[in-house]
Formats: structure tokens, C-alpha cells, sequence
């Protein structure tokens, strides 16, 4: 048996914490799709294509990763890849309450779906999309919160 497991999210952009989950989740699971969601009805700080191609080039170097884009809802999406594990990463309190929600709503949608938390990594733990975004719309250097491939796309962005 195949183990698949979905790792969605906005990643808006991608951060060095978000890869941190890829890298240990590709480790627990046969096959992880890392998966961008694009439902929400905020417009989006990077376009989603040219990020999903630079999740990509990242995850190049983890043989059993795939990137890929998806819109309705997660429960939908993971049903058509045959998978019933969602990987979720945890960082504060904070993230507890949002998580918790979404992983019991997912449940209730589809009772065989199971949400795997991953702890976030310290030195990561206060990194988020949204800071990357404020830090780099105030000209401050972004460069060391993600990885080279998503700073190129944020320096195109922000000229
Ligand atoms: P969403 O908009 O669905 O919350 P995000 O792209 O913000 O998507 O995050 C996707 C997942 O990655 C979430 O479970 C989030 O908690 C987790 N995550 C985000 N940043 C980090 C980080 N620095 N360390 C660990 N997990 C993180």
C-alpha cells in the first residue's frame, strides 16, 4: 500500500518553515503532494503558477514530492489522489484554535480523513506568510525567511 498524504495551503509566499514540513513529512510518507490552494478570495501577494513552479524547483531535491494546484474543497481533492492523511504544521497557540477547526470540519465532511500536525521547527515558529509579506512590502530583507527560488518571484513582485 501507497501512502499519500496532502500538504495544502496558500503558501503566499512559500517560507523556509513551509519546507521544513515538506522535508519532514516527505520523510513519514511514500508520496506527499504539497498542495496550493486557490480558493480564497483574498488576491494573492505572488501569482499562484509561477509559485507552484517555484515549490517545484525546492522540492526538486525529494524524489516522493509533488507540487500541485487545487480549488474546492481540501476533503474533494484528497479523495481524488486516493488519500485520506491532510499534513498540517503547528506553531504557536494561535495556531491551535484555526487548526483544530479546519481539522474538525474536514472530519465532519469526510469521517476517514485524519489531520497530521507537525510542530514547527523553533527557529521557525514566528514565520509566517503574512510577516514575509509585511517585511518585504516594507522594503525590509525578506531573503532570509525563504528559500532563493520564492525571493527571486517576491524581488520581481516588489519592483
Ligand atoms: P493556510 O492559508 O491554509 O493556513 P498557509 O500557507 O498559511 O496556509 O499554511 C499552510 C500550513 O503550514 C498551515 O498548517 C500552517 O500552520 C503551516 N505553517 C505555516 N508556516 C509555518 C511555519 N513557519 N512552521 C510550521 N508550519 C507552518
Amino acid at each position: 500500500m501507497v501512502r499519500t498524504a496532502i500538504y495544502a495551503g496558500s503558501f503566499d509566499p512559500p517560507t523556509n518553515g513551509h519546507l521544513d514540513i515538506v522535508e519532514r513529512a516527505s520523510g513519514m510518507f511514500d508520496h506527499l503532494i504539497v498542495a496550493l490552494g486557490t480558493n480564497t478570495h483574498k488576491t494573492r501577494f505572488l501569482p499562484p503558477e509561477a509559485t507552484v513552479e517555484a515549490l517545484r524547483t525546492c522540492c526538486e531535491k525529494h524524489a516522493n514530492v509533488s507540487v500541485e494546484m487545487f480549488s474546492g474543497l481540501l476533503v474533494n481533492f484528497a479523495q481524488e489522489r486516493g488519500s485520506n492523511l491532510l499534513v498540517r504544521g503547528l506553531r504557536a497557540i494561535t495556531d491551535f484554535d484555526y487548526e483544530f477547526r479546519i481539522a474538525l470540519a474536514n472530519k465532519s465532511l469526510w469521517p476517514e480523513v485524519e489531520t497530521v500536525f507537525l510542530v514547527s521547527r523553533e527557529e521557525y515558529s514566528f514565520l509566517a506568510s503574512s510577516v514575509v509579506r509585511e517585511v518585504a512590502l516594507l522594503g525590509g530583507d525578506y531573503r532570509k525567511f525563504v528559500p532563493d527560488e520564492v525571493a527571486q518571484l517576491i524581488a520581481q513582485r516588489t519592483v
